[in-house]
């Protein structure tokens, strides 16, 4: 692990990393890899939880080819130097902004979309020109096998690799000097991250999760509303860090919603077969799950299959906020229903929870929407839609206060994985005497004059 390092660290100062072609050409390099190897990354992660291909291109492949395209495209731009204005006190002068690599990086990832969530932050530093030792999640153990494989039998490991493992070599890990720890996952192990990258003071970013409301105003327009939620939430069978978490809606709209909310969950006829499902990730969400659902409260599905790892698509109601299944971050294919006579009210009990990573507002009001948008902190999100924000790399990505700290997605990615050098650069044609000593009234006079004091 330690020789990784060293290696990564002596790559780096080599300054091969600077040169902005060969960042594309990494980037490109990889692109290929991943295409080429198309079936057996589908094999892989078909293996650990049934995710069809379909989904692994949209949710994950399909991201980390539209980040490195983009890349590739705007790198020149997002790299260059920038002018910005010199004030009168460093006449005559000019100065800029440098974006550098902040050298070698750990990206430690999450399970629940074990390739886009390994590889999106990968690309990032990369095109920030930056080392990566990636640690990718060991729970979908055929997925981290074979990019480990792929990644570690194709770049140099002076400048990407992968190194595989789980609580005990990640926490071995954490215990050596990186130049940036990028983390997704849950908010409790992102806390041992902080902790242990404060050692060295080590800038980190934080991708973690958290309970995301949708809620519904009373205009919503419930059809097209409830065809986005459904898709959003049971997507990756709910194991989505930005799935809305639970609905807030107003009671006179309840029985339209649930019906038109089990007709869609219906219509799209979710399973394995249709590649349109996935497996719960181990037996041991499975049976968090399973302990969440209120039997009194179910209104559609609830139904397990153990043995396939298998939950239907539910539906609870009547749910209040002291539920159990409102006490922490669901994960998984269970959507419960909060109705509500006041809108304030809602929104003074969403506040006294932690921030979520995401928040959705179903509505045609500006006004409610202009409220809810200003009185509610959470990472990010959509109006009258649900996910879809991730999806635009023009949107920084990522969650505030217990939900994360730092964001990525096309230029925050880049941003997230450089420093900024401010540099001032002198004329040397003039020099006036106001700040050198002998100090006198005359110049603190003049000083304050041009300070417009
Ligand atoms: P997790 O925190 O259990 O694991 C994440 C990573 O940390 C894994 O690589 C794991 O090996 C490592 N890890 C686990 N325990 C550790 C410990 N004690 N010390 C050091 N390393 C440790 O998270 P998860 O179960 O993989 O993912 C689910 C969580 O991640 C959810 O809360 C979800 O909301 C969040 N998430 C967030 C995002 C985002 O982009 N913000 C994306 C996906 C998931």
């Amino acid at each position: 692990m330690k020789a990784f390092i060293d290696q990564q660290r002596e790559f780096f100062g080599s300054n091969q990393t600077k040169d902005l072609n060969f960042r594309k050409e990494q980037l490109q390099k990889l692109k290929t890899l991943l295409l080429s190897n198309q079936n057996r990354l589908n094999e892989a992660i078909y293996a650990d939880f049934g995710k069809s291909p379909f989904e692994t291109f949209t949710n994950e492949f399909g991201l980390v080819f539209l980040d490195i395209d983009e890349a590739c495209r705007k790198l020149n731009r997002w790299a260059k130097w920038k002018r910005v204005r010199t004030n009168w006190v460093n006449f005559p002068g000019k100065s800029y902004i440098i974006p550098e690599p902040l050298g070698v990086s750990l990206i430690i990832g999450a399970w629940n979309y074990p390739y886009q969530l390994s590889l999106a932050p990968a690309v990032a530093a990369i095109a920030a020109g930056n080392t990566v030792i990636l640690k990718p999640s060991e729970l979908p153990s055929n997925t981290s096998k074979i990019l480990a494989e792929l990644i570690n039998n194709h770049f140099d490991p002076g400048f990407f690799h992968v190194l595989e493992g789980g609580i005990e070599e990640t926490t071995a890990l954490l215990e050596e000097r990186f130049d940036k720890i990028f983390f997704t996952g849950s908010t409790n192990v992102g806390k041992v991250v902080y902790l242990a990258a404060a050692k060295h003071l080590t800038p980190v970013t934080l991708e973690l999760g958290g309970k995301s409301p949708a809620i519904f105003t009373e205009g919503a327009n419930l059809k097209m509303g409830i065809r986005r939620l459904i898709w959003a939430k049971f997507l990756n069978s709910g194991q989505t860090c930005i799935a809305p978490d639970y609905v807030l809606l107003p009671k006179t709209r309840k029985d339209e919603f649930l019906s038109l909310a089990k007709a869609e969950i219906e219509q799209a006829s979710y399973s394995i077969e249709n590649g349109n499902y996935i497996q719960i990730i181990n037996d041991r969400n499975v049976q968090r799950l399973k302990k969440l659902i209120d039997p009194d409260k179910v209104y559609f599905g609830g139904e397990i299959r153990e043995d396939l790892r298998i939950i239907q698509p539910t539906l609870m109601h009547h749910v209040t906020f002291n539920d159990a299944i409102m006490q922490e971050e669901i994960f998984g294919p269970i959507l419960p229903i909060i109705t509500y006579d006041s809108l304030d009210e809602v929104i003074s009990e969403v506040k006294k929870h932690e921030k979520p990573l995401s928040c959705y507002i179903f509505t045609n009001d500006s006004s409610l929407k202009r409220k809810l948008l200003s009185e509610l902190s959470f990472g990010g999100g959509a109006v009258n839609d649900a996910l879809m924000h991730i999806a635009n790399s023009h949107l920084p990505f990522g969650g505030v206060g217990n939900s994360g700290t730092g964001s990525y997605h096309g230029e925050a990615g880049f941003r997230t994985f450089s420093h900024y050098k401010s540099i001032l650069e002198k004329g040397n044609w003039l020099e006036t005497k106001l700040k050198y000593s002998p100090y006198s009234e005359n110049k603190l006079k003049w000083i304050k004059r041009l300070m417009g004091i």
